[in-house]
């Protein structure tokens, strides 16, 4: 299983990060080894002083494809879950201002947060969610998948020119303005459409 993410996808995002808003998605990898385990905490790595949480829809894959259409992009999943991109942002500005690549930053273990997913059929519009991450019970991001600047039938097309999406491949579709940094003892839950769908303490 791999996780494929894709950044700078909300503008007002690319906004508070003073980001280029990019010609094409913006697209980079997790490993396996990235995902906590259920249930675990997120544990701040030594080598961050700025971990930032970035709340996130994912998709996942439930058939395989390559040069998958757009139009036909619907076929290759049925649901539809919520979680948390870590990314340590002082490390991942090092890296940026060098041109290297962010894998350090935003790959390390634990650094994907996957909550419950559930039937993409239970939304009525999978481009109109509402999503929203709350730090300690106080609301710190909100966002909605119709501002998506790529809309997920067309990250599926794009992704899958470069990579073969395999059944229980997640994507994570890039998250909109809000993010911040952690704190040890912090409780991050994430809601998607008012159903929660994780609770992850940091230490
Ligand atoms: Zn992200």
């Amino acid at each position: 299983m791999k996780i494929i993410c894709v950044g700078r996808n909300y503008g007002a995002h690319i906004e508070e990060l003073a980001n280029q808003r990019p010609s094409e998605p913006v697209l980079f990898l997790k490993p396996d080894s990235a995902v906590i385990l259920k249930n675990n905490p997120f544990i701040i790595p030594t080598f961050s002083n700025d971990i930032h949480f970035e709340v996130e829809v994912l998709v996942k894959i439930n058939k395989i494809g390559k040069h998958i259409d757009r139009t036909f992009a619907h076929n290759y999943y049925d649901s539809i879950g919520l979680g948390i991109d870590f990314t340590a942002r002082d490390l991942q500005s090092t890296l940026k201002a060098k041109g290297l690549p962010w894998e350090r930053a935003k790959a390390f273990d634990g650094s994907a947060q996957i909550g419950n997913f559930v039937s993409k059929s239970s939304f009525e519009e999978v481009q109109n969610i509402e999503f929203r991450l709350e730090r300690n019970n106080e609301v710190v991001q909100v966002g909605n998948t119709k501002d998506m600047l790529w809309q997920i039938d067309e990250l599926i097309e794009y992704i899958s020119k470069y990579f073969t999406l395999k059944i229980g491949d997640i994507i994570f579709t890039g998250t909109p303005a809000g993010v911040g940094r952690v704190a040890p003892q912090d409780v991050l839950t994430g809601y998607l459409a008012d159903l929660e769908s994780f609770s992850v303490k940091i230490k």
